[in-house]
């Protein structure tokens, strides 16, 4: 059994994460955390999140913070929770010895710098950090990587439900990232694209924001919303759409599970969740 323990146990994501975890024969809930929730059981708070957990997970009572974590003997921690905990949060499983799974969107370059730094040494436990869990999305990202080096118009769509603090998404951001870098990789074939013909905005920010090598995104907020995205690629007389949707956060759960069963045995930190699907 791998002992885990799940910060941001009574928001969305980690209220999933707790049930998904108690439901696995071969992963062991030993420890909650959210200060929202402290003191209460974590099989009552999932409750609200309209999530269930049964058997004697779900008494695991909610702590504040991961003061006295270690008794737990807990071995991997998932953090679901905004950046700027997720950084405590991360910083404290590096120096008590207790992998990483991380979810958590809104970190910056530096901040991955930072991840690197801390779970980079060999004595160090490991950490996977991954902009979306959802093997879908996984796929969506390489795709888009494949097709950027024949395409050179492309634009990104991202939709969140009405409460996501970040944009755009760490997923659009990764797309970004890995589009360019796979244009850089690799002797482009297409043609070259014309400026971006706007001469007036009427509507400020209606062109979306636009990435360092002119990739532009596109961030859409509405209840009724769970997670989704478009890559747009554009040439002559054609396109080419990649869209991908979340529509419950269980979409997550699989490559959460899947991280948190390799991380002890995938040195360093690892972004994303290619390398532990093989491609
Ligand atoms: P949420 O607001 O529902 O939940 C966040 C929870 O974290 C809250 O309950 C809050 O009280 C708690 N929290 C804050 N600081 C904490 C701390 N120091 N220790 C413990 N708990 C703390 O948000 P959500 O919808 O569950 O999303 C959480 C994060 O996961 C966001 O950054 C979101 O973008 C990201 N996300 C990632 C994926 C993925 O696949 N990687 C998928 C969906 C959402």
């Amino acid at each position: 059994m791998i002992r885990v323990a799940v910060f941001g146990a009574a928001g969305r994501m980690g209220a999933t994460v707790c049930g998904a975890i108690a439901d696995a024969d071969d992963l062991d809930l030993v420890a909650a955390v959210d200060p929202v929730a402290a003191g209460r059981m974590i099989g009552d708070v999932v409750g609200i999140a309209g999530r269930s957990i049964v058997g004697p997970a779900a008494l695991v009572e909610v702590a504040a913070d991961a003061h006295g974590f270690e008794a737990t003997g807990v071995q991997v921690a998932v953090d679901f929770t905004v950046a700027s905990s997720a950084r405590q949060n991360l910083a404290w499983c590096a120096e008590n010895g207790v992998h990483a799974v991380c979810g958590t969107t809104g970190l910056s370059l530096d901040d991955r710098a930072e991840l690197q730094r801390l779970f980079g040494d060999a004595n160090a436990p490991n950490c996977v950090q991954a902009a979306n869990f959802s093997i879908g999305a996984a796929l969506m990202m390489r795709c888009a990587e494949i097709c950027a080096p024949y395409i050179e118009g492309v634009e990104i769509i991202e939709l969140h439900h009405d409460r996501k603090r970040d944009a755009p998404s760490g997923t659009a951001l990764e797309t970004v990232r890995r589009i360019e870098t796979s244009r850089r990789e690799h002797t482009t074939t297409h043609a070259s694209l014309a400026a971006d013909p706007t001469e007036q905005v009427m509507l400020v920010g209606t062109r979306g924001g636009v990435s360092e090598e002119g990739v532009r995104v596109h961030s859409v907020r509405l209840p009724g919303l769970v997670a989704h995205q478009e890559v747009i690629f554009g040439s002559l007389g054609e396109t080419l759409t990649i869209r991908h949707d979340s529509f419950d956060r269980v979409s997550f759960m699989p490559g959460v599970l899947l991280a948190v069963r390799r991380v002890g045995e995938t040195p360093g930190l690892t972004i994303g969740l290619e390398s532990l699907l093989g491609f």
